[in-house]
């Protein structure tokens, strides 16, 4: 009985294994020279799962738990506020055009109002624990630090339905140009709504154990579902669900089925 049972759960991974990810690609032009390459097909399931997982949850609540979907509800106007000992303000602006050209729903522009929604701070590492303190105070950049020990870090402020008010982001621009660019792909995404981490996930640049310094194709089209104008903000997890395949289907982000 045991025996038959190993063999049945063997058989379901390799299956799973038949159907995962395909089509890998070198890292896009522009990508760092040891940037990894990545899968650029996927079936709805893996869409799917890596939405749920990334969009709802984070490592840090503070305040009032949303239970829902985080997005902002209008044109997104983002201000670089350059620091720091290395001026990385070009490749910054850089990241921010290859992420209003490659998910249009964004409707992303750099701006200099210090209204601006998403605000990216620019600073040197030995700056990061004062520029948490200014932020957010000392017990809750105590507890952030403890918690997820951070190289870089977001903070996404929304109302109780769901809808961004302020991101601000901290990106070290002194560790080196990995460093540099996998915070800054990287926390854009939090930054947008994002707001998880996945560490089994292997396509995601939410995860913490990888380096990637792009914006791959899983992460994009994480985005243009997050950005549909069918994903509203505030929606519960079973909500999302509900819509998310259709949504994978019209957009065709999937991969078709019989195609492998
Ligand atoms: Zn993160």
């Amino acid at each position: 009985m045991t025996r038959l049972l190993t063999i049945c759960v063997v058989l379901i991974a390799m299956s799973v294994t038949v159907f995962a990810a395909s089509d890998k690609q070198p890292a896009p032009p522009g990508a760092l020279e040891d940037a990894p390459p990545q899968f650029t097909r996927f079936t709805a399931a893996e869409l799917e799962r890596g939405f749920l997982a990334l969009a709802f949850g984070s490592d840090l609540r503070i305040g009032a738990r949303p239970l829902g979907i985080r997005r902002f509800d209008h044109p997104i106007r983002v201000r670089i506020i350059g620091g720091g000992s290395v001026d990385r303000r070009i490749a910054m602006t850089r990241v921010i055009e290859d992420y209003a050209r490659e998910v249009p729903g964004l409707q992303l522009s750099e701006s200099m109002a210090t209204d601006a929604d998403i605000e990216l701070r620019l600073i040197d590492e030995k700056d990061f624990q004062s520029a948490l303190l200014a932020a957010f105070g000392a017990k809750i950049a105590k507890t952030f630090v403890a918690r997820t020990d951070p190289q870089c870090m977001t903070s996404v402020k929304s109302t109780a339905d769901g809808a961004i008010v302020h991101s601000v982001s901290f990106i070290i621009v002194d560790k080196g140009d990995d460093v540099f660019i996998d915070c800054a792909y990287h926390e854009l995404l939090h930054a947008f709504g994002l707001s998880n981490h996945d560490q089994r996930n292997p396509w995601t640049t939410l995860n913490q154990k990888r380096m990637v310094g792009y914006l791959t194709v899983y992460d994009r089209s994480l985005l243009t579902l997050l950005y549909d104008e069918r994903i509203k903000p505030g929606m519960t997890l079973r909500q999302a669900r509900a819509v998310l395949r259709e949504l994978i289907a019209e957009r065709g982000l999937a991969a078709p089925p019989h195609s492998r």
